[in-house]
């Protein structure tokens, strides 16, 4: 059997307990067989390989419980056209580099047979969530639906399950309830169509707000700020206020309500599956998501950070919702980054300073999320959250949240699945090797091609 050693790393073993310094970890085939006080690494004259992590953090692999565009087959729970498989894989090669060893796909219309076609192609445990009941297939097919297959449409979340889904999710979307898909991809292709002017996603989301508010309504409509926003954008005398009501509203409100209606429908399904439901939690739904936690559902309330949120109203929703026994993610989107749709990191601070958060994942942020250990890195220096905390929020609370996503994985322990971060300490997002399932698959921040 091969054996490896990860040597004199200091490890945070995602339990939420503070750091073991200078330890060697030794990897039989793919587990983790003893964690140990450091020795010379000439006591272990016989390994296949030792890994030098003096000065460096091992942490567990991280598990993502939000991800789109990591699976074959349609993209988004609106149903939208497959990406490329390259573009699958580049994107599942990102996670992995990012320290991410496993990821839940959440875009909801994904085959079992599809999923074990990636699996086959990406050393990444990829997992599968389905929103495949008949109110979300009815939101996807209003809102999109242009990558929904005969067979997608057929595999219900009830196979989807019975096939080794392990969550239904995500339910409801940016695509179908009005948030961040809107913003960043129907309403800029639309306007551009109209007017062959490409707007930003923030424009866009700027006129949505001014149609529909924040929480979608049609009775929110604003003229004085759709003016506004018309003109912000460069649209003044290229679109009325009377085509941008039209456009926003032909694009959300059609699968709006029935969108809305999938999330207890959705709920009820997950419950008599006994998988956890991961709803879409945004300002427009953020009602019905509160009573979904009311019932004794597992309840994931996905990006509580969503920018359609007032940083007020996102705290005490999510303390809410804790309350009421759910469990509370937050993603880290485009906040450190590319900056389309987040402004920056207050809310996510302001979540973990008020101590509301249990999982850390990415959502896609139209391909720009930030990695995760980045997120963590900058809310440890900004003194919002412990590093064991943190990492805790990305692996053993995320194995804990969904059981079946990752068993035996999102701890380092002896017995456990060696699925491994080596990473810098000064940097956490700086990652060096990772490994999965006993075998390294990153080296120097770069991917090992087999
Ligand atoms: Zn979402």
């Amino acid at each position: 059997m091969r054996t490896i050693v990860l040597h004199d790393g200091d490890l945070v073993d995602g339990t939420g307990t503070d750091p073991r310094r200078a330890v060697d970890i030794v990897v039989a085939g793919d587990t983790v067989r003893e964690i140990v006080p450091s020795r010379p690494a000439d006591a272990y004259g016989t390994v296949d390989e030792i890994v030098d992590a003096a000065g460096m953090l091992v942490i567990p692999g991280l598990i993502n419980n939000h991800t789109h565009g990591t699976a074959y087959g349609p993209l988004f729970p609106s149903g939208h056209e497959a990406l490329p498989h390259e573009q699958v894989l580049a994107n599942l090669d990102r996670h992995l580099v990012e320290g991410t060893t496993t990821v839940l796909c959440v875009d909801g219309f994904v085959t079992a047979e599809a999923l074990a076609r990636t699996g086959e192609a990406h050393p990444v445990n990829v997992r599968l969530a389905s929103c495949n009941t008949p109110a979300c297939l009815a939101a996807a097919t209003i809102a999109d639906g242009g990558g929904l297959t005969a067979a997608n449409r057929a595999f219900t979340a009830r196979d989807a399950v019975r096939a080794g889904a392990v969550a239904l999710g995500e339910i409801g979307a940016g695509h179908t309830l009005g948030g961040g898909g809107a913003s960043y991809m129907y309403i800029p292709a639309e306007v551009e169509r109209r007017t062959g002017v490409r707007i930003t996603p923030r424009q866009a989301n700027g006129l949505k707000v001014a149609v529909l508010g924040r929480h979608i309504s049609a009775s929110a409509f604003d003229r004085d700020a759709v003016e506004e926003a018309l003109a912000g954008a460069g649209l003044t005398g290229r679109l009325s206020v009377e085509d941008a009501r039209e456009i926003v509203s032909g694009i959300v409100l059609p699968a709006f309500d029935i969108a809305l209606r999938g999330l207890a429908e959705a709920a009820g399904q997950a419950r008599a599956a006994g998988v956890p439901v991961l709803v879409h939690n945004a300002a427009a739904s953020m009602t019905q998501v509160a009573s979904i936690a009311r019932t004794d559902v597992i309840l994931i309330a996905g990006h509580s950070n969503h920018s359609s949120f007032e940083l007020r109203e996102a705290v005490e929703h999510a303390g809410r919702l804790k309350e009421m026994g759910a469990i509370v993610d937050v993603s880290t989107l485009d906040t450190f980054g590319a900056q389309r749709l987040t402004t920056g990191p207050e809310l996510l601070y302001a979540m973990f300073s008020a101590g509301v958060v249990d999982t850390i994942s990415t959502d896609y942020a139209g391909g720009h999320h930030d990695p995760i250990l980045l997120a963590i890195d900058r809310s440890i220096k900004a003194g919002v959250v412990s590093l064991p905390a943190a990492v805790a929020m990305a692996t053993a609370n995320v194995a804990d949240a969904v059981p079946g996503v990752a068993p035996r994985r999102g701890r380092v322990a002896p017995g456990m699945i060696a699925d491994l971060v080596v990473t810098d300490p000064a940097e956490l997002h700086h990652v060096g090797t990772v490994m999965v399932g006993g075998e390294i698959v990153v080296r120097a921040g770069q991917r090992v091609v087999a």
